[in-house]
């Protein structure tokens, strides 16, 4: 069995639903290496990441370091998405 030819689209929703664990430091050594490894080598899943690390440092100053909560960093998605959409507005 090879894995060799297998889709990348397959290989980056596995990294993503992994990213979480990932910032979490809840990964082994050999799982955090494959996702570096990936992210290294991929794009749309580096921007990706970008993003959960930025959510993940805000709700971390917000929280003195616990771990976010996914209602609170709903809420913040949801404050950048507005904010935004004021900012879009105003400019009209
Ligand atoms: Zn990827």
């Amino acid at each position: 069995m090879s894995d060799l030819q297998k889709p990348p689209s397959t290989d980056c929703e596995h990294m993503l639903a992994r990213v979480h664990e990932f910032l979490d430091h809840e990964l082994d050594t050999a799982s955090s290496d494959e996702i570096r490894a990936h992210l290294a080598a991929c794009e749309p899943c580096l921007d990706q990441f970008d993003v959960e690390q930025a959510v993940r440092s805000l709700v971390n100053r917000c929280c003195g370091g616990d771990k976010a909560p996914s209602a609170l960093r709903t809420k913040v998605l949801g404050q950048l998405a507005a904010a935004q959409a004021t900012a879009h507005a105003q400019q009209a």
